[in-house]
C-alpha cells in the first residue's frame, strides 16, 4: 500500500518566534534531525522511508502575527517539494488579514506549484465564515481556489501555541463555507479534536466536497473520538500532524492506525485512495 500522510508540518522554522519554536521542539529527542528536515527535502525523504510513508502533503500557512510564519512559506514549500513532485505536495497559504491582493496571491501560490491552501483560524485570528462579516479578501481566497479547484484544509478544534485563539476553531463555521462555495473541496484537519468531533463528523456526512483528515488524534483514541469513522471513510484522510507537540513519529502513528482493526476496504480509502483523488500525482 502506498500511504499517504496527508498533515505533516515540515515548514521554515527560521522564522517562528522564538517562544512558538519553543513549543514546537519541547521534549524533543529528535530537534537536530527536524532542524535538518526543515532546510533539506533529503533528510525528509529518507524519514519518510524509514517511516513506511509513499506520500506527504506539507503543510503551510503565513500567520506572521502569531507564528511568525510570513508569506514566503508558498516560495518555500513550492521549493522544497520540487525535490519528489511525486512524493511531496506543496500545502501553502493566504493571510486574509494581511494579502494585499488575496486573489492575485492564491493565483501566484498555484503559479509556484502550490497544490492546495490551509486556512487555521486559531494562528491567523480569523472565522472560518469571517467573509460574512466584512472580511472580503477572504472571500477572495474561497473564490480564487474554487476557480483553480485548490482543496482548501481549514484548522478544526483547539490549538496551544502561544496566542492561539482556539475559539475560532469550531468546525460549524466551516457549514457557511461549503454552503456559499459548494464547488470548493474541503478537509476540515483534525475532525474538530477534542471538542467538537459532532460538529466535524456532521458536516462531513452533509456536504459532498467536505472531507477530513484525524491527524493530531492520537491514533488508539480514534475510535473513541469517531466511534462511526468507518461510515465516513469514502471522506476521510489519513494524517499525522508529526511533527507537532505530542506526535513523536509518523512511523509509530501508522502502525497504530493500522492495529485499529479497521475494514481493509475502509484503511485502503483512509490512508491511500482517497489521497490520491483529492492530490494526485
Ligand atoms: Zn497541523
Amino acid at each position: 500500500m502506498q500511504v499517504t500522510d496527508a498533515h505533516i508540518h515540515v515548514q521554515p522554522w527560521w522564522e517562528l518566534k522564538p517562544e512558538v519554536l519553543e513549543v514546537m521542539t519541547r521534549g524533543r529527542e529528535d530537534v537536530a534531525e527536524l532542524q535538518a528536515i526543515m532546510k533539506s527535502p533529503q533528510h525528509l525523504l529518507r524519514r519518510l522511508d524509514a517511516d513506511g510513508i509513499a506520500r506527504a502533503v506539507l503543510v503551510n500557512y503565513p500567520s506572521p502575527d502569531l507564528m511568525g510564519f510570513t508569506h514566503r512559506v508558498n516560495e518555500y514549500v513550492a521549493e522544497y517539494c520540487r525535490a519528489a513532485p511525486d512524493r511531496l505536495i506543496p500545502m501553502g497559504g493566504v493571510h486574509p488579514r494581511f494579502a494585499e491582493d488575496a486573489a492575485g496571491e492564491v493565483r501566484r501560490a498555484a503559479e509556484l506549484g502550490v497544490r492546495a491552501l490551509k486556512i487555521h483560524p486559531p494562528h491567523m485570528a480569523v472565522e472560518p465564515n469571517a467573509y460574512l462579516h466584512g472580511l472580503e479578501a477572504l472571500r477572495a481566497i474561497y473564490e480564487e481556489a474554487q476557480r483553480l479547484a485548490l482543496p482548501v484544509m481549514i484548522h478544526t478544534g483547539t490549538s496551544i501555541f502561544p496566542g492561539a485563539r482556539s475559539r475560532t476553531g469550531e468546525p460549524i463555521a466551516v457549514d457557511d463555507v461549503a454552503v456559499d462555495f459548494p464547488d470548493l473541496t474541503l478537509i476540515l484537519a483534525h475532525g474538530g479534536r477534542p471538542l467538537w468531533m459532532e460538529q466535524a463528523f456532521f458536516l462531513v456526512r452533509r456536504f459532498p466536497r467536505v472531507h477530513m483528515d484525524i491527524s493530531s488524534v492520537p491514533p488508539r483514541s480514534l475510535l473513541r473520538f469517531f466511534p462511526r469513522l468507518a461510515e465516513v471513510a469514502d471522506k476521510v484522510l489519513y494524517g499525522s500532524d508529526w511533527p507537532a507537540p505530542g506526535v513523536r513519529s509518523m512511523g509509530a502513528n501508522l502502525r497504530d492506525f493500522q492495529a485499529l482493526g479497521l475494514p481493509a476496504d475502509a484503511q485502503t480509502k483512509i490512508l491511500e485512495t482517497n489521497a490520491r483523488r483529492i492530490f494526485p500525482s
